[in-house]
């Protein structure tokens, strides 16, 4: 087996700004120890997201400049309609400027005061716009999904048991949907089984619940799905993820991710009543249901992308990326979520640093330091982004303290990752001297985004 390349050669460069670490210091004291304060040329290799974060191919450079701005009806619409619609099989197709856009007009105009929606686990803008309507978001990962060092398949799985027990104990007129999220960017970036979607959707269908499926990473998906499940080596990723599709009533998608673009997002569904109120959300909040607040370009540029997304060569050169990377962890011993996930790999923040408590938040102590150390910048997934408080205001931690290092598509090179794993590989000799924080201010809603914080 020769090395497996980039497929893909470089056309044009962006330097990046490399600083020295007492410049790093500085800048992230005056970012408040937050990461997502900083300026992004600060950062020499940014992990922070792998949302809109992508390079953009020829083809899809090319089809920019083919951009329709017309106002309603452009042929960059009918690409992007089309596009769509051969991968999902929706009946109604709207875009969005990106994928909380299509997450909050669904809110809008399905989740009311008391509403339960399940999922498996519910992505941090997702479960914001349900609560932001007075609803409750439910996660119910499979056990496998909870266990952070099984090293088995489809660890994004839904519990159906409990699936089926949430039913019983809310009631039907509570679930107004259900939601299942492929990968699992929560819990890992696990992808979910086409079994697992097809047992959700036989116990969602007794009850007469829609499916809405958290579309984001569904080529990736479809790409562990042919690797990982039997009976599916032999099919394309396109007729994966059109298998996938053809189980949901909806599906929410950030374009940003699978749509291998810098923007967008959309909402799929099959119900026509659905469908018109989303059309007059989508008219109030984000533009004329032909381009929904994104620009003609950007819809061809996504029309080309998602089909990008489903290549096969294109999946196996960013998943070997990603196993290079558990591959060398598991080599040092270094505590991460296993198997890796499709677009990151998790760091486990409680084991790299068992000396510092939850609400003293390990999963900032590592961030911080990582980027300190080699300007990475990651993201803490832990009791900074996902705690709460109890009805006694008490803060609460997260089952989880995870750090996530999110891999752009087509963007890092071998060497990159040659030097991230020397980067993280110093940190971890080092892990003893790395303090906990606390936070000196908080917004009400996503705080991650914005908070300051001190350190101990
Ligand atoms: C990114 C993401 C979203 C939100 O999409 P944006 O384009 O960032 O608004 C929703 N769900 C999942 C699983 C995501 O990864």
């Amino acid at each position: 087996m020769h090395t497996i390349i980039e497929p893909f050669r470089i056309k044009m460069t962006e330097p990046i700004h490399l600083i020295s670490k007492e410049e790093r210091i500085n800048a992230l004291a005056n970012a408040h120890y937050n990461v997502f304060l900083l300026d992004a040329d600060d950062c020499c290799i940014d992990l922070l997201t792998d949302s809109g974060t992508g390079a953009m191919s020829t083809q899809q450079w090319a089809a920019l400049m083919l951009g329709d701005e017309s106002y309603a009806g452009s042929r960059s619409w009918k690409k992007f309609e089309k596009a769509v619609r051969q991968i999902t099989g929706m009946k109604h197709i709207f875009p969005t400027h990106q994928g909380r856009a299509a997450e909050s007009l669904m809110a809008h105009i399905l989740v009311k005061e008391g509403d339960i929606i399940p999922n498996n686990s519910h992505f941090d803008t997702t479960r914001a716009n349900i609560e932001f309507r007075g609803g409750i978001a439910l996660n119910l990962l499979s056990e496998k999904g909870m266990d952070l060092t099984a090293n088995v398949p489809f660890k994004g799985d839904m519990d159906v048991d409990k699936l089926q027990q949430t039913i019983e104990e809310y009631s039907v007129e509570r679930i107004p949907f259900c939601m299942i999220t492929v990968t699992n960017n929560t819990g890992g970036g696990q992808p979910v089984s086409m079994a697992n979607i097809r047992a959700v959707k036989h116990v969602l269908q007794k009850h007469g619940i829609p499916l809405i499926i958290d579309s984001c990473r569904f080529a990736e998906n479809a790409y562990f799905v042919k690797q990982e499940e039997e009976g599916y080596a032999e099919k394309s990723l396109l007729e994966i993820a059109q298998e996938m599709f053809s189980y949901a009533d909806a599906a929410t998608m950030s374009a940003k991710k699978d749509g291998l673009a810098n923007i967008g997002g959309f909402f799929v569904c099959q119900n026509d009543k659905w469908a018109e109120q989303f059309r007059n959300m989508l008219i109030l909040r984000e533009g004329f249901p032909t381009y929904g607040g994104l620009a003609g370009r950007d819809l061809e540029v996504l029309a080309v992308g998602f089909m990008e997304a489903l290549d096969y060569d294109y999946q196996v050169y960013r998943h070997a990326t990603i196993s290079y990377m558990g591959r060398f962890l598991e080599q040092k011993g270094i505590p991460y979520v296993k198997p890796v996930g499709g677009h990151a790999v998790f760091l486990d923040a409680r084991e790299f640093l068992p000396h510092i408590p939850p609400l003293h938040y390990p999963g900032i102590g590592l961030v911080n330091t990582l980027y300190i150390e080699g300007g990475i910048r990651s993201v803490e997934l832990g009791s900074v982004m996902f705690g709460h408080f109890d009805a006694n205001g008490d803060e609460q931690p997260s089952p989880l303290e995870l750090v996530r290092l999110a891999f752009p598509r087509r963007v890092y090179t071998q060497s990159h990752f040659d030097y991230m794993l020397e980067v993280i590989e110093k940190v971890w000799q080092e892990r003893d001297k790395i303090h906990g924080y606390r936070i000196t201010y908080q917004p009400e809603f996503l705080r991650h985004f914005s908070c300051y914080f001190e350190e101990l």
